[in-house]
């Protein structure tokens, strides 16, 4: 059974055709600047093609992928009934959705209603769902949310500290994110070392990036909140503050309210520290280079992320794993090194060796280590995929 993956963002769209039968990737491509000069890459079989093709919208860019999957010079598919399902990646499933579930009218209404939660993520996932419905109508499709994983979180954990109507009135909490993410790398280190009983601390440092505390497969903390602005600093996002400093920044910069919106999203984080680059290779080797202030970022997130994950062993009760996964976490072994560094008192220690050796899925800690420390890399499309597979038969 083949299931075919959509992730749609702002101006791009990403997706994956996976076969189930042996979980193996056929195709695979990216749409970028839909709406303007936007281009494909699309690759299959080790080749990869670049088409210019100014599509004005999702809609048609799904339109064009669809094309491209029956191209009779580098076919997946012969027809479209041959793709049994669609899995749409959704960010935001507010309380609403603690798993994923077969798309129906109830719950298009539902995902829009999330939107107030996710202005700039939830519409787009919409606007996926509704172009595959018109161009390849009937097929069953699944909506997989970033969220859903997160809804274990018991209550004393995810309440805000402010007025609680702001709860009832608002549904303002923690939701978290990346929970597929979390869950897949979850499943997968229960899988290496066959228990079920496991506690994990789960690193996921992307561009984003969020800390997940899982206790017997379920999440249990994690570092993203309301918004995905929270937890520990990302590579432009700020991560937790101190929230006055949202006001007092407000007043001495009259900014507005969209402006420290981006301020905090866009400009903060490893960047906003360094001043040199939101992409972590850049940081990095200004930082070798001898740039003090990429050292002081690259500094800062090590201790942050080690401090998330000594106050999960509070949410857990005990720790019996930590897992790194996701671009940085998966490519850094230097920064997996530092991080684990700050845990030493705790009897966790990094083999060298192992850990050095790169972004293999594998145990990078010492057998006398207190905790095992593990690489698991990523896969969200293949969680996606078996959701909606699970959904479907
Ligand atoms: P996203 O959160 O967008 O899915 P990824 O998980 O792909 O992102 O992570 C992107 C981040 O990973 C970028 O900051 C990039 O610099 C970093 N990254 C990717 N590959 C490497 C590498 N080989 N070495 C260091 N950092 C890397």
């Amino acid at each position: 059974m083949k299931v075919l993956v959509i992730n749609c963002g702002s101006s791009s769209l990403k997706y994956q055709l996976i076969d189930m039968d042996n979980e193996s990737v056929i195709c695979k491509g990216t749409f970028e600047r839909i709406g303007d000069n936007a281009f494909l890459k699309h690759k299959i079989n080790g080749n990869e093609y670049k088409f210019d093709q100014n599509v004005a919208n999702h809609k048609e860019a799904l339109e064009f992928v669809f094309e491209q999957l029956q191209d009779k010079d580098h076919p997946a598919l012969e027809s479209l009934d041959e793709i049994s399902a669609i899995g749409h990646r959704v960010v935001h499933g507010g309380e609403k959705f603690a798993s994923s579930v077969l798309i129906n009218d109830e719950v298009i209404d539902a995902i829009d209603q999330c939107s107030s939660l996710a202005p700039a993520h939830n519409p787009n996932a919409l606007i996926g769902i509704k172009a595959c419905q018109d161009l390849v109508p009937g097929k069953p499709m699944v909506a997989v949310f970033d969220t859903a994983f997160h809804q274990t979180i018991s209550k004393e954990k995810y309440i805000c500290s402010v007025p609680y109507e702001y709860y009832t009135k608002y549904g303002l909490r923690k939701y978290g994110f990346h929970g597929t993410s979390h869950k897949y790398v979850s499943e997968r280190i229960s899988t290496l070392l066959h228990r079920n009983d496991l506690k994990i601390v789960n690193c996921h440092l992307g561009q984003g990036a969020s800390i997940c505390a899982i206790k017997e497969g379920k999440s249990v903390e994690t570092s993203m909140g309301l918004t995905p602005t929270s937890g520990i600093p990302m590579c432009a996002r700020s991560g937790d503050l101190d929230p006055a400093i949202v006001t007092f920044l407000m007043d001495k910069e009259n900014l507005s309210t969209k402006e420290v919106n981006t301020l905090l999203n866009k400009k903060s984080g490893l960047l906003g520290i360094s001043n040199v680059s939101n992409d972590f290779r850049d940081i990095y080797d200004a930082k070798i280079k001898g740039n003090e202030l990429a050292k002081l970022a690259i500094d800062h997130y090590a201790y942050k992320v080690a401090t998330f994950i000594a106050s999960y062993m509070v949410s857990l009760n005990g720790l019996d794993v930590i897992t790194f996964t996701a671009g940085i976490g998966e490519n850094r072994p230097d920064l997996r090194k530092q991080i684990c560094e700050n845990l030493s008192y705790l009897g966790i220690k990094i083999n060298d060796e192992k850990n050095d050796l790169g972004n293999e899925e594998m145990k990078i800690s010492t057998e006398d280590s207190k905790v095992e420390v593990w690489v698991v890399p990523t896969n969200e499309e293949l969680m996606i995929a078996r959701d909606t597979l699970s959904l479907i038969i």
